[in-house]
């Protein structure tokens, strides 16, 4: 059950679905006990109540700013991680919640009836407890029925189209990162179920525990559905090898970073010399797909080695393997004891996770995913006001302009390069809050008295949607976010920035407060996205969205001594004792945290000046300066259990929120200036890392 695929690729501002082991993306499993949603307050922008006095600034500007919000802010039993983000996304979660709820009750048009009943049969417990594992049999009987190696493909189309199951690989419609007026059909490495590859190759105490453990996931839920311990043992063994031996000649996600690691077009016939023992007619032609002559195989090597697995594993270990991803994907939404087994494991002990979360917060979330642009229509109706987005325009004007200025005052890039990168600036697009035209969703059929079959319904609507773009001109206006989303984001091949209505509220963006506040807050989101055009990944793609090299040699080299310097400050820092983070892995967002910060001060700088104010302007006692800081560092007050960071350190691109915040301030010599520090101390260091 993928439950909406995430087919764009794009970098956020905050964790990517994609980025997520399937189950923590799907929010698993609940028997919970607080059942009852409560409103949650609303969260507020600069909140001199968050600050620790006690601390000083200049060493740990992250504790100054948020050292009193973390006290008062213990992570909830049923979350892994608690910050501002969560408290407004739990806040927007609620309100969609009530609208779902509504619909579900008593609905007033087609298309709250349809998510109506999508939420009503996610939120009925009893029928899921009745059905058992009914809804999947079907699935398991086509897996069962397979006496041959050949039908193999055929049959993992149907489980991709039909059950919204992937296997072995991930398929996806994409824009041609060479030419981007066109999508394509690609394909990709995949079919692992733990977080990353390391997961499996990683040879130390803590990963062989998580093994273990996982192995005795697979036999709960394999023996859940009627196999005997001696024959679940079996198989999940072997399931565990034929993943290993996927996560072999898979790339590690740094290495992913790079477009052209990513870009292999091929004839069809030559991705079938490539991997002979997997019939890829069959395969597309069973999922639906346009016929084409070429498509995009990510990974090659990936995919010679998968016809190695193909043809060493033995039909039964293949079928215990596919039998398995089905059962996991659906686990947390059949009944009490698949739902336990799969929170126990995906949520509790791989991210720390103490209690289950409520069914209705699930729901929420699930019907956001499957049908996202119709519940949020009545969503943004009541929650965003038009002259937001208007404001929002404005302010993406104005960072534009100190995006332009920042180009300008590099003093290591060459006026060549600047001309280059400023007609990439000029080419930038933004959307912002919910899209001109909303999806039709009428393909998807719906009914309260089989939740899983509504799942299907709402991914095969979805895998159909993508299909049907391949050979059509690009839609620039569609939208890779739904609008109640907490986050942002920057697509490289669309050179677009974009915000949902989610995010363009408090903390974020509060127009009762002064300039300052929103500057730090949503200004460095923009300035963050806007960065995510010119980071390790992004400076590789053109205006037009394109992979192209507009840069002279020279200064790349800089740019790339320039990133050097962020891949080791952040690969020093451990947010779990003995766990550094991966500056490599992080580099791009970093790069954007570092890169906004600057170009949203600037763009403080000139609207303070065009209302004849100052930047030591004081409000509650703190300068316009320091206000623009506090307000920054308080967007990523935090808290977070260890083994979600142990995780996060392995998968996420983000740093963690202490480090977004004290590795910006002490790159950024006004932050040293406004807080009077003395250089060499902690935030005000001798070797600050500049890129942009
Ligand atoms: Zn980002």
């Amino acid at each position: 059950m993928r439950v909406v695929r995430s087919a764009r690729m794009a970098t956020t501002l905050l964790l990517c679905a994609s980025a997520l082991p399937a189950q923590q993306a799907t929010f698993a499993s609940d028997t919970s006990t607080s059942q009852t949603p409560t409103e949650p307050k609303a969260p507020r922008s600069f909140d001199l109540s968050a600050i620790d006095k006690t601390a000083d600034p200049c060493v740990d500007f992250y504790e100054y700013a948020c050292g009193n919000w973390r006290k008062a802010n213990p992570i909830p039993s049923d979350q892994s991680r608690w910050g501002r983000f969560n408290e407004l996304s739990e806040r927007n979660r609620y309100l969609l919640y009530v609208d779902l709820k509504r619909a579900a009750d008593s609905p007033k048009s087609a298309l709250q009836r349809k998510y109506g009943d999508f939420f009503a049969a996610c939120m009925n417990t009893d029928q899921a407890n009745e059905l058992g594992n009914k809804p999947i049999q079907p699935v398991l009987q086509r897996i069962d029925a397979l006496t041959d190696k050949k039908q193999l493909a055929a049959t993992i189309a149907w489980l991709e189209a039909e059950n919204g199951t992937p296997t072995l690989f991930r398929f996806r419609v994409e824009q041609d990162q060479k030419d981007s007026t066109k999508r394509i059909e690609g394909v990709g490495q995949g079919g692992l179920t733990l977080p990353d590859r390391d997961y499996y190759l990683e040879d130390n105490p803590h990963m062989q525990q998580i093994r273990t453990q996982y192995h005795d996931y697979i036999v709960k839920v394999l023996t859940l559905t009627g196999e005997s311990d001696e024959q679940a043992q079996k198989d999940a063994g072997e399931i565990i090898g034929i993943e290993t031996a996927l996560a072999k000649p898979a790339l590690p996600r740094v290495a992913l970073r790079d477009p052209d690691k990513r870009y292999h077009i091929m004839t069809l016939t030559e991705l079938q010399q490539l991997e002979p023992d997997f019939d890829w007619n069959a395969y597309l032609t069973g999922i639906h797909a346009p016929k084409v002559e070429t498509l995009n195989v990510g990974q090659p090597d990936f995919f010679k080695a998968q016809n190695q697995v193909l043809s060493e594993q033995s039909l039964d270990a293949l079928k215990a393997y596919l039998r398995f991803h089905v059962i996991n994907g659906a686990a947390p939404w059949l009944s009490q004891p698949y739902e336990n087994a799969s929170f126990e494991f995906f949520p509790k002990t791989l991210q720390g996770q103490a209690e289950q979360t409520p069914r209705w917060k699930r729901c929420a979330q699930i019907t956001d995913r499957a049908l996202g642009e119709a519940v949020g229509q009545d969503w943004v109706k009541e929650n965003f006001p038009p002259q937001n987005k208007e404001s929002m325009e404005q302010l993406v004007a104005a960072l534009k302009k100190a995006l332009a200025q920042d180009i300008q005052s590099l003093p290591w890039m060459t006026d060549e390069t600047k001309k280059q990168a400023e007609e990439k600036l000029d080419e930038f697009r933004q959307k912002i809050g919910y899209p001109e035209k909303w999806r039709d969703y009428s393909a998807v059929h719906v009914t309260r008295t089989n939740f899983i079959a509504d799942m299907e319904s709402a991914d095969r609507y979805d895998l159909n949607y993508e299909l049907n773009k391949v050979g059509k001109p690009v839609d620039e206006k569609e939208w890779g976010m739904t609008p109640p989303t907490v986050n942002a984001y920057y697509n490289p091949p669309q050179n677009d920035i974009n915000f949902p209505a989610g995010i363009l509220q408090p903390p974020f963006y509060d127009f009762s407060k002064d300039p300052a506040v929103n500057f730090g807050g949503i200004g460095v989101v923009i300035g963050h996205e806007m960065t995510h055009g010119f980071d390790d990944e992004g400076s590789k793609y053109d205006g037009h969205g394109n992979v192209k090299n507009w840069w002279t040699q020279e200064d790349r080299e800089k740019f790339d001594q320039r990133t050097d310097c962020e891949v080791k400050e952040y690969g020093s820092f451990e947010p779990v004792p003995g766990v550094n983070l991966n500056g490599k892995l992080t580099l791009g967002e970093n790069t954007a945290d570092n890169g906004g910060i600057h170009i949203s001060w600037q763009a403080l700088q000139d609207t303070l000046k065009q209302h004849g104010k100052s930047i030591d302007d004081k409000i509650d006692g703190y300068t316009e300066a320091q206000r623009f800081f506090i307000a920054y560092g308080q967007v990523w007050c935090q808290n977070i259990r260890d083994q979600a960071s142990r995780v996060a350190a392995k998968v996420d691109p983000h740093s963690p929120g202490m480090f977004r915040v004290n590795g910006v301030v002490r790159n950024f010599d006004e932050f040293g200036k406004a807080f009077g520090c003395h250089e060499g101390q902690p935030m005000m260091p001798t070797d600050a890392c500049r890129v942009w």
